[in-house]
């Protein structure tokens, strides 16, 4: 046996889920086929939103607060800042189904917030365009996370814990059996107890039964000049999302202060083959999103300065995938977080690091479950 565990793909959850392993004393090998905190995984472009008042359904909201504790934990055991909280502004038409799922989980956890409307709202956040029938909501637990440091971080940590983490290695064949799992990668076979796969938007090549239940998307980021830089400082400028027909336009200020990441991540189109992911960004989708931003954010010059191009692996209710595999003895999957995995990162490597070595978890998370695919 070579470990205890595989992780397969060391991105996001899988940084997260080597750090807790290896916390609790498990023999941990992970395989990247890249290098760790690189650009070409779900966890590029510089920022990802935290928030904890939730449009995507109110079971989240506990496990985005122990995210957070253990962000806090991450940054203790690494000296690093990961997480900023300035707060996150929801905007749009309380009368929408998205809205009052974000209502109902701040008033089902009395989550530390404020209602903000009119003249009100305007002129606390002037750097947003408002429309009568819109509403600001700010969530006091919100801000922003450092993404690509976070998963060196985590990796940094995991392998001060013994965990060995092997780069630029592909995983071709997960292969479960009664006595455990074997494992083909760079054409040579290794030996573990479980296995758990954690490939984002790749995992339907490893899992092909799941290519219609994991759908990889493309995201665009794009980033925008402030017209006076003053007004779009983190202190001043709280992560946002706003929610209007055509458009989810979602965004945060640079670490430095000087731009704003705002982006349309409605409606991604599909990836076909996530190794040939199209990273050129057309001149239509740049003139769209800076459409969006021209008419919502207008202290902000409208033509993008930066774009970039990532995915993610999308399930049919956007709920990810979390746990034992249907018929497959000790594999685990973590995958499908459908845009919105990022910030719930770190209790999501302690639920797998739970399920692998007690077969359960005091988190809630029947939403996640596998079984839902059963027949697939
Ligand atoms: C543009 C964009 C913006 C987003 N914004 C937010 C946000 O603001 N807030 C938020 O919470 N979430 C956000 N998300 C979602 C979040 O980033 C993802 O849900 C999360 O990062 C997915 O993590 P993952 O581990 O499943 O995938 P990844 O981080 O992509 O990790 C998968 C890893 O597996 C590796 N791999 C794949 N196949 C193999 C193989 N055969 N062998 C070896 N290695 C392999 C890959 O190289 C990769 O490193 C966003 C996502 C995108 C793309």
């Amino acid at each position: 046996m070579d470990a205890d565990v595989a992780i397969v793909g060391v991105g996001t959850m899988g940084s997260m889920a080597a750090w807790q392993l290896a916390k609790a004393g498990i023999s941990v090998i992970g395989f990247e086929q890249f290098g760790i905190g690189n650009d070409r995984t779900a966890a590029g472009g510089e920022s990802r939103l935290f928030r904890t008042a939730y449009m995507e359904g109110k079971e989240y909201v506990p496990l985005l607060f122990e995210a957070k504790n253990l962000w806090r934990e991450l940054e203790a055991e690494t000296d690093r800042e990961l997480l900023t909280l300035n707060g996150g502004l929801t905007i749009g038409d309380p009368d929408t189904d998205v809205m009052q799922s974000l209502l109902k989980s701040i008033h089902e956890f009395e989550l530390d917030h404020e209602i903000l409307q009119g003249k009100e709202a305007t002129e606390r956040f002037p750097q947003h365009r408002l429309f009568s029938e819109e509403i600001m909501v700010l969530d006091k637990n919100a801000g922003f996370l450092r993404p690509e440091l976070a998963v060196v971080s985590a990796i940094e940590r995991a392998e001060s814990l013994g965990a060995d983490i092997k780069r630029y290695t592909t995983v071709q064949g997960v292969y479960p059996g009664k006595n455990g799992v074997t494992i083909v990668a760079n054409d040579k076979e290794f030996h573990f107890g479980k296995v758990l796969i954690t490939t984002g938007a790749w995992t339907w090549k490893l899992l092909p039964r799941l290519r219609d239940q994991l759908i990889a998307r493309r995201l665009v980021l794009t980033w925008f000049a402030p017209k006076n830089v003053e007004e779009f400082q983190p202190d001043k400028f709280p992560v946002f999302a706003r929610m209007r027909k055509g458009y989810r336009l979602t965004g945060a200020p640079t670490l430095d202060g000087t731009m704003v990441k705002a982006s349309n991540t409605k409606n991604p189109d599909t990836v076909p083959e996530p190794d040939n992911l199209n990273r050129d960004v057309s001149i239509e989708e740049l003139q769209e999103v800076g459409e969006a931003v021209e008419k919502l954010l207008p202290g902000l010059t409208p033509n993008p300065v930066r774009a970039s191009v990532y995915m993610d692996a999308y399930t049919e209710d956007d709920h990810s995938i979390v746990g034992t595999l249907p018929g497959m003895d000790n594999t685990f999957l973590i995958s499908g977080f459908s845009g919105h995995g990022f910030k719930m990162s770190p209790v999501i490597g302690k639920i797998a690091a739970d399920l692998i070595t007690e077969g359960e978890t005091k988190h809630s998370i029947g939403h996640l479950d596998p079984y839902r695919y059963a027949n697939a």
